[in-house]
Formats: C-alpha cells, structure tokens, sequence
C-alpha cells in the first residue's frame, strides 16, 4: 500500500504540489502548486463558486484585503485567543507545539529533537503581523488574515447600503488565509498560507433553524457558517 510519503512525492513528480521556495532552501508550511495542481485548484473555487454564488439568488459577492488592521482582529477576538501552546528546547531552540508532543516529552519537558530541556509553555498566536510602512508605533501593526470571514463582518453595512439585500442572505468570498503555524506538518494538511471558500448567512435570530456545520479539506477548505443577525431591521 502506498504511503503518505510515497502519494507526496507522486503529487511532486506528475506537476501538482511542489515545496515552496524549494531551490532557495524552502519555507516549512509552503507550497506551490504546479501546472495539474494549479488546473485542479482553480476547477474546485470555479464549481463552488458557481454552486454557491452564481447560482443561488440570496448569495452576495466580496473580495477582501489579505491585510486587516489590527482593531479589526482585536474586536474579532483573535488577537487574544488565536493562539496555540508552544514550548522551545533550551538547547536546540526547536519550538514545538505542546499539545503535540508525546505525552513523556510534554510532562518531563524534553526535547524529542535533541533530548535537551524545553521551556515554559507559552501561548502563541497565530497571526502574522504586518509592519505598516506609513505609521510608526502602535497601531501600526496590521496582520495577515487568519481567516477570511471578517472580510464580510467589515463589510456588511457597505454591502446593505449598497444592494439593499432582504433577511436573509449571504456573503461569499474565496481568498487566502495565513496563519503562523508553530510547527507546520501534514503536507497540505496543516500549512502556513492556504485558500477559504467561505460565506456567512445573515438571518433574523427566531428564523434561525438550521445548526452550525462546517467542514475542510487540506488543499481547500470549505467553511459554512450560520451567523445571527439581530439588528431590528
Ligand atoms: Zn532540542
């Protein structure tokens, strides 16, 4: 049976997924798709898109920046939350995730790479800051999105002015998403830079009948959500 190894380094050779940056010595958690994977990428956004946007009466469009303020992500609650645990060796300065180590390397904080000790853990967050170039200090740190939804929270109020849309409705976008993985792995599975397809609902909190479902996949995740709308409108 072919190994997980083996279908990478098939996808590499027949022209889909390449490590990115490769011939400069790579970036972990990066990569490129190839002339197939470029193809195949480009079917999937077109089929959801079609299916979900074009098809579907109540669906609005919008294309966000990848770049967001950071009183965006404070009043998103990334900021404090999107975080993940991280523990760095001593010795080695490797940084792990904690909730990843095996159970031994976690509780008598060794090091699985070069068996020195690891630190405190701390929280880290998965945000990719962006210094902006025209404002020094604070407030001038923007970020990379971590998700592409508060491309549409932003947004709302230019779309209701704009489409006059009626209860309920949605908005999609597709786009990138970026978060600073503390150890990137899995192939495609757990990456530092990746494409959302992703539409809000916005309805009236009692027509609400529907549950929260939401599911992904490594070279493109779909995101569905339900989010409640309870402007007296
Ligand atoms: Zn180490």
């Amino acid at each position: 049976m072919a190994s997980f190894d083996d279908i990478v380094s098939l996808a590499k050779r027949r022209g889909f997924v390449f490590p990115g940056s490769e011939v400069y010595g790579g970036l972990a958690g990066t990569w490129d798709y190839g002339h197939y994977g470029s193809l195949l990428a480009h079917n999937i956004k077109d089929i959801w898109w079609k299916h979900f946007v074009e098809e579907r009466e109540e669906m609005l469009a919008v294309t966000s920046t990848t770049i967001m303020p950071e009183a965006v992500w404070r009043a998103s609650g990334h900021l404090s939350g999107f975080t993940d645990p991280m523990v760095e060796c001593a010795k080695c300065r490797h940084r792990f995730r904690a909730d990843q180590l095996p159970e031994k390397n976690r509780t008598e904080h060794i090091c699985p790479d070069c068996e020195g000790k690891l630190g405190e853990e701390k929280m880290f967050n998965l945000l990719f800051p962006v210094p902006v170039g025209s404002i020094e200090g604070a407030g001038g740190t923007a970020y990379l999105r971590g998700e592409i939804a508060q491309g549409m929270f932003v947004n709302f109020k230019n779309i209701l002015d704009t489409m006059h849309p009626d209860l309920p409705f949605g908005l999609a976008q597709i786009g990138k998403a970026y978060r600073n993985e503390i150890a990137p792995r899995d192939f495609l599975f757990r990456v530092r830079e990746f494409d959302l397809m992703e539409f809000e609902y916005f309805v009236r909190e009692n027509d609400l009948k529907c549950g929260v479902q939401r599911c992904g996949v490594g070279l493109i995740a779909l995101a569905f959500r339900v989010r409640t709308y309870t402007n007296s409108k």
